[in-house]
C-alpha cells in the first residue's frame, strides 16, 4: 500500500535523521575531549582580554560658589590655608566659599575660584589633605 510506504519512509528518514544528530554530537564530543594540549591553550590565551584603556575624557567635577555662614568656621579653622595660594584663610579678607562636587572648600579669594573651576580635583584633594592634617 502506497501509504504505508510512504510512512516507513517517512520513519526510516527520521531515524536516520536523529541517529546523524547522534552521532554528530557524539563525535563532536569525542573531538574535543581528543584535543591537543596546546590547542586548548591557544583558546585560553585569546580569552585574556586586552589591559583596560584609561578614560581619556575625565568628567569635571562641578563647582559652586557658596555664601560663608557661621556655620563655615568650623571647616575654616579645619583647612587653614587655601588650597591654590597656599595663603592662610582670612589673612586676604574674608575667605571665599565654593563647593567641589559638594564638598566645602575655602579659598583665600575671588580669584582662586576661578582657578579651582579649571581643575576642582586637584584642588578639592589638595583641601582634604590639608583638612585631614589638621
Ligand atoms: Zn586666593
Amino acid at each position: 500500500m502506497a501509504i504505508s510506504n510512504t510512512s516507513r519512509n517517512v520513519l526510516l528518514v527520521l531515524v536516520v535523521f536523529v541517529g546523524a544528530i547522534g552521532w554528530c554530537s557524539l563525535f563532536g564530543c569525542t573531538q574535543q575531549a581528543a584535543r591537543p594540549a596546546g590547542d586548548r591553550k591557544e583558546n585560553s590565551q585569546a580569552a585574556v582580554q586586552p589591559p583596560q584603556r584609561v578614560a581619556a575624557t575625565k568628567v569635571k567635577m562641578e563647582v559652586t560658589e557658596a555664601a560663608v555662614g557661621k556655620d563655615d568656621k568650623a571647616g575654616i579653622e579645619r583647612q587653614q590655608v587655601c588650597p591654590v595660594s597656599g595663603e592662610k584663610l582670612g589673612g586676604m579678607g574674608d575667605p571665599v566659599k565654593v563647593l567641589i562636587d559638594g564638598h566645602p572648600v575655602y579659598l583665600c579669594c575671588q580669584g582662586c575660584v576661578a582657578k579651582v573651576k579649571q581643575d576642582p580635583e586637584t584642588y578639592l584633594r589638595k583641601a582634604t589633605q590639608s583638612q585631614q592634617n589638621r
